[in-house]
């Protein structure tokens, strides 16, 4: 019988997750069924306890309950307890519910493996302080950059951020105001894209041969990704990050890994036809 999947959120309308892994379970052959369910604010614990007594096997979580699912996880990956998020659930052999995060690891993958750009030896920026840029973190830093530079609207919770994982890596915090220096790759992973809203950044703040990389996706660029473009950047937006970060709960699910090339043209195929109707 087909193992059972979901993700979980709310709203969910709009998750693309059903269609990425059924892909990905055509792909390669796994026999499961992945669905999305809309748990009421206050009941996500009760649906996933009674999901995984019932036979269920792993779930994606998404906003608002990553926090709630890092906090029922029996075990963490390291990823995860540093996120102090959880968007992967999985009941283990021992039947015990283990919480992973893999955005981060999705992001990284995007950045290095897809679009081929490199962290190792280059001054990143990180633009935010929240969930997104908290679980980007501990893949950026292990990427080896040689220094990353966290900028928040909010100045004191980037200082604080930073001062949190500085035993891995060169890091910095502050404000966006107080930005100095010049950049290799700008990751913006405020959510000030959502209100298309551009965070205020220098001029000059983009190295020469510089990237630029928004978390958010859709068919049109964010204010951030043509700002970028304007000063010279190469730009992506998140839409690979969301496939990676799905095969590799995939991969942690079904210990398969599927090819994510063929799955992010056809979203990007989809969105764009979205977009034109
Ligand atoms: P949070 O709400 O946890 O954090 C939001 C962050 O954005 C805070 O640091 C906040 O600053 C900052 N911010 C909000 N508005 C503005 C603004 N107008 N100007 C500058 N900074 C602003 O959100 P998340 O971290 O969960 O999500 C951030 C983004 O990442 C979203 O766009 C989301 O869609 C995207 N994302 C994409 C994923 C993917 O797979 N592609 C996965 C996860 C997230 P302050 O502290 O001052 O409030």
């Amino acid at each position: 019988m087909s193992e059972r999947y979901a993700v979980v959120g709310n709203p969910i309308k709009h998750s693309l997750s059903p269609q990425i892994h059924s892909a990905f379970a055509a792909q390669t052959g796994e026999d499961i069924v992945y669905s999305k369910q809309l748990v009421p604010l206050d009941g996500f614990a009760d649906f996933a306890r009674s999901f995984f007594a019932e036979g269920g096997r792993g779930l994606n979580v998404t906003v608002p309950f990553k926090l709630e699912a890092f906090e029922l996880a029996d075990t963490l990956t390291d990823r995860a307890a540093s996120a102090r998020a959880v968007n992967t659930l999985l009941l283990d052999e021992k039947g015990e519910i283990l919480g992973d995060n893999t955005d981060g690891a999705g992001l990284v993958f995007d950045i290095c493996n897809n679009l081929g750009w490199q962290i190792r030896g280059k001054k990143i920026l990180l633009l935010g302080a929240g969930g997104a840029a908290r679980g980007a973190l501990l893949p950026l830093l292990a990427a080896q950059p040689t220094h990353l530079h966290i900028a928040n609207r909010t100045a004191e919770k980037a200082v604080q951020l930073a001062a949190e994982f500085s035993q891995l890596g060169e890091l910095s915090g502050g404000g966006l105001e107080a930005l100095r220096g010049c950049y290799d790759l700008i990751i913006n992973a405020s959510s000030a894209s959502l209100d298309k809203v551009l965070p205020p950044l220098p001029e000059g703040c983009v190295a020469d041969q510089g990237k630029a990389y928004d978390m958010m996706y859709g068919a049109d660029l964010t204010p951030f990704s043509h700002w970028a473009q304007a000063q010279g950047a190469d730009v992506a937006d998140g839409q690979g990050m969301l496939v990676e970060q799905a095969a590799e709960s995939f991969f942690l699910w079904r210990g398969v890994r599927p090819k994510t090339t063929p799955v992010r043209a056809k979203l990007r195929q989809d969105l764009n036809k979205t977009s034109h109707k």
